[in-house]
């Protein structure tokens, strides 16, 4: 695969992806397409026989892995991403009328930037439960795909103080309007109806139970530069490292006992049943490896590199890195380390890594927060005190983290995907 061809399926993935649960979707679609069997965790495993296989938890984790034939595994090759972002999520009851303008209540999710919520064509997506006819409980995915409402600015001329000082009130200042209420439109769950009979065309009527419904910008990724050097849009942070793990995963010469693992709820704190501080990935170890003493032996042989972006360099706010540890787009993935264990790397695993990368020959930074700011964490440190294993924490340097429109490097995003690649490779 080359460089241009990565960077396209990377932009089909991010636009295929706007909520945890469409990203999940969406790996599943490339790994059902290259032979990767879904397994249930519903049913029993016994005896696996070597083969491509995938498993997912509550529709927004994945795990898939190559399994080999031979009984036993010396050591595991894992790479951990994760597949939510900061945005706002749709609250239960959340219809409400103000001002002859129809609105849409929403809760913040995660640690969002919110002033560009502002002024941007919002879409909507999310899962929607349902009852069948035959009164079984069923789900579905939806996504309107198209700009359904927005949430203005207040005029300067009402907020002379806008541009010095601007306080963002999450319960009033951010809910977004979707229409008129005095045009047409049917009622909420009427609209969610039709949206559910778009994914079944022969279902009619289903009785809408609950929802996870998540807006996103409705503004597609771009290539943006004068070289068209950037790639911009929602939820670089982390689907650029979740389509990495994935692509290495299905390059024709990954290896056996490669295994990724794509958890939901890192952006509130990864507690949870899918989440990297909850129990996922230990319980399909113990399928897989269900003998205690092999499989803590596996373990203490594997490595876990966790992909989660890093911040580059700013040229308009430098003085908010470390002179020493300047990220800088283009040159490689980035080892963040912290004294204080928020990310999980030591030296040891740090080498691994950067031997890794001079295998790749992709270049590779090194990222430590200011002493005087709080410094950010991820899946890495939750995993490994989870499961105990060797872990390095990385990430593609990018700009705008947390903003409805992120910013990163394309040459970035392919040296990413090589050593993982890498990392998985037979040779
Ligand atoms: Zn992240």
């Amino acid at each position: 695969m080359q460089q241009k061809q990565y960077i396209s399926g990377l932009i089909d993935f991010l636009w295929a992806s706007p909520t945890a649960f469409h990203a999940v979707s969406s790996a599943t679609e490339l790994l059902t397409q290259n032979g990767f069997t879904r397994l249930y965790e519903e049913q029993a495993w016994n005896q696996l026989p070597g083969g491509k296989y995938f498993v997912t938890r509550n529709d927004s984790s994945l795990i898939a892995f190559t399994w080999p034939a031979a009984k036993g595994s010396p050591s595991l090759q894992m790479v951990g991403a994760h597949t939510d972002s900061p945005c706002l999520k749709v609250k239960p009851n959340p219809v409400q009328e103000n001002q002859n303008y129809l609105q849409l209540g929403v809760e913040v999710y995660g640690g969002a930037l919110l002033a560009p919520w502002f002024d941007r064509e919002l879409s909507l997506a999310g899962r929607v439960c349902w009852h069948d006819s035959d009164n079984t409980l069923k789900s579905s995915l939806i996504d309107f795909k198209r700009p359904i409402g927005i949430i203005p600015s207040l005029a300067i001329h009402l907020d002379r103080e806008a541009n010095k000082k601007r306080e963002i009130n999450k319960q009033t200042d951010l809910v977004p309007i979707l229409g008129l209420t005095d045009e047409a439109h049917d009622g909420f769950l009427k609209i969610l109806q039709e949206q559910v009979c778009i994914e079944h065309p022969n279902l009619a009527n289903p009785d809408i139970t609950d929802h996870e419904l998540f807006f996103y910008d409705a503004n597609p990724p771009v290539l943006t530069g004068l070289a068209g050097e950037f790639i911009t849009g929602s939820r670089l942070d982390n689907l650029l490292s979740c389509f990495a793990a994935v692509q290495a995963l299905l390059a024709p010469d990954a290896a056996e006992n490669c295994l990724i693992i794509l958890n939901d709820h890192e952006e509130v704190g990864s507690v949870s049943a899918s989440g990297a501080q909850g129990p996922f990935l230990r319980d399909i170890l113990e399928r897989l490896l269900p003998e205690t003493d092999n499989r803590q032996a596996t373990l203490r042989n594997s490595l876990l590199i966790s992909a989660d972006n890093a911040h580059a360099v700013h040229p308009n706010f430098a003085a908010k890195h470390d002179p020493q540890h300047l990220p800088q787009m283009n040159h490689g993935p980035v080892i963040k380390l912290n004294a204080n264990q928020r990310y999980a790397t030591n030296a040891r695993t740090a080498g691994r890594f950067r031997m890794l990368c001079s295998n790749a020959g992709v270049p590779v930074q090194d990222f430590v927060m200011r002493n005087d700011m709080a410094c950010g964490s991820t899946i890495g440190p939750l995993t490994a005190a989870e499961i105990g294993v060797d872990t390095v924490d990385v990430g593609i340097p990018s700009l705008a983290m947390h903003s409805t429109r992120e910013t990163a490097a394309c040459k970035d995003c392919w040296h990413l995907y090589q050593v993982l690649q890498t990392f998985f490779s037979r040779n």
